[in-house]
């Protein structure tokens, strides 16, 4: 059995949706087993819709903030009666009814208030959801397909930290297999929105923004799928970011703790977070594109990599703050990184790359706000120095640490390029180096030639370049 799980662009509106329909209907078609469960996002752009909704609402401008409620009742009704034609009061139209005036009301609410609780927050957001897994639901149902709706909040149990809820694993593995098997069972797909869940009182919670891909992995994992597809609107994870380097390629297979240092450093595609309960349970993962149905698409998988080379793909971010703290305090001392690192805890600070010397150690972090307070903390016990514009560069792969000359390679391609920092760990799966934001593109094409080949001149390229000219 499968999860299937279609981002906002894939249920954007209903030609999308129509190409969802096809896809689930291939997946019965080919496979003997059960399923698919169909995971959906919010349609594409409401959820920053609904958050609009609320901010508009807690500024007391109720007027605005219902006429957005209208247009997107108005967008929901009419993706709906594309889709499903004949169903005028059914159901579906009518639990989708119920969803807008629930979010009127609490939209009013809000406005009178002059105030949003995160907990109202969730409330508003999830309605993004309930609704597109409805209509995906009644879509499928038009096309012939058995489809039953679920609830994700009988499903996603949560903690209560509401627009970024916590999914409690061993909730989740009694209650998803509880709901869904029975359907599952009879044949049925199974059609559920992602992002939402809800407290162990039943009250709304979401995971965060982006949090579909984590529901359809917190399902799959609870019911031991075979596989979690994520149709979005990319083939799948690059060598590279295509707006740093010319044609990067397509990376066929990668590890999850691959997946997790690409992702963390910057690849789009997946929030490493969002894949742990599949990466926990060993099921693939795999990043297919709804409008390239055809495409071989990325696989994430322990153990699916048999040709490795040395590197499977290069990440970077930028506006990165390097804060380097010396101090001789630090020598044969044992507890100072303790004190160091409670500083940055202190003012919920993530550090991402470390590096040290017996004397400094220098980090970076990608979160300004609480830069000057961090300084301030630290200067009662060492000397800080802190460097702006800066860019990461994250080499990985778990060839790596296999090819004795990677590291060489490396350092040979960045040659004549001042690195600020260099960081590698023993798990040899990728040197992470920071450097000057404007050498990051030529630092990134560099390696990427290095690694991956030179960029071919195809006649479009020969064509904008010579357009450029
Ligand atoms: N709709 C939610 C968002 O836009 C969740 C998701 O799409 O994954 O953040
Ligand atoms: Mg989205």
């Amino acid at each position: 059995m499968r999860v299937l799980k279609f981002g906002g662009t894939s249920v954007a509106d209903a030609d999308a949706i129509r190409r969802v329909v096809a896809i689930v209907a291939e997946e019965r078609r080919t496979s003997v087993i059960e399923g698919p469960v169909v995971v959906v996002s919010a349609l594409g752009g409401v959820t920053d819709k609904l958050l609009e909704v609320a901010a508009l609402a807690r500024r007391g401008d109720a007027t605005h903030a219902l006429a957005l409620v209208d247009q997107l009742y108005a967008r929901h009704l009419e993706t709906l009666a594309a889709l499903a034609p004949g169903e005028h009061g059914g159901p579906v139209p009518e639990a989708v009814d119920a969803l807008f005036a629930q979010l009127r009301a609490i939209a009013g609410a809000v406005a009178v208030l002059h105030e949003a609780s995160p907990r109202s927050l969730d409330a508003i957001a999830a309605i993004g959801e309930l609704a597109s897994s409805r209509i995906v639901t009644a879509a499928l149902q038009s096309a012939g397909t058995p489809a039953t709706w679920a609830d994700p909040r009988a499903l996603i149990v949560t903690d209560e930290h509401f627009t970024s809820a916590t999914p409690l694993l061993d909730a989740i593995d009694v209650q998803a297999p509880a709901h869904l098997r029975p359907a599952l069972a009879a044949g049925r797909v199974i059609v559920t929105g992602g992002f939402v869940g809800a407290t162990g009182k039943g009250i709304t919670t979401t995971l965060g923004r982006g949090g579909s891909d984590y529901s359809a992995a917190l399902i799959g994992a609870a019911l031991g799928a075979d596989e979690i597809q994520i149709w979005t609107d990319v083939d799948g994870m690059l060598t590279a970011d295509p707006r740093v380097v010319e044609q990067p390629r397509l990376v066929p297979t990668l590890s999850f703790a691959e997946a997790a240092e690409l992702a963390y450093f910057g690849a789009k595609v997946l929030h490493p977070k969002s894949i742990q309960p599949a990466a926990a349970r060993n099921i693939p993962v795999r990043i297919l594109n709804t409008f390239r149905p055809q495409a071989a698409g990325t696989l994430i998988a322990d153990g699916a990599c048999p040709d490795r080379t040395a590197v499977t793909a290069l990440a970077c971010k930028r506006g990165i703050t390097v804060v380097t703290i010396t101090s001789t305090g630090m020598l044969m001392a044992y507890g100072y990184l303790r004190r160091l690192f409670e500083v940055f805890e202190r003012h919920q600070t993530p550090v991402d790359v470390v590096s040290t010397s017996e004397v400094s150690v220098s980090v970076t972090i990608d979160d300004r706000a609480h830069l000057d307070r961090i300084v301030a903390a630290l200067s009662d016990f060492a000397e800080v120095s802190v460097s702006n514009h800066l860019a990461l560069i994250a080499v990985v792969g778990e060839g790596y640490g296999h090819e004795p000359a990677a590291f060489s390679r490396v350092v040979r391609a960045l040659e004549g390029l001042p690195l600020r920092l260099v960081s590698q760990a023993d798990s040899r799966r990728n040197v992470t180096l920071v450097l000057d934001e404007d050498a990051l593109g030529v630092a990134m094409s560099r390696l990427h030639a290095e690694f991956f080949g030179k960029p071919v001149a195809t006649p479009a390229t020969l064509m904008t370049s010579a357009a450029g000219r």
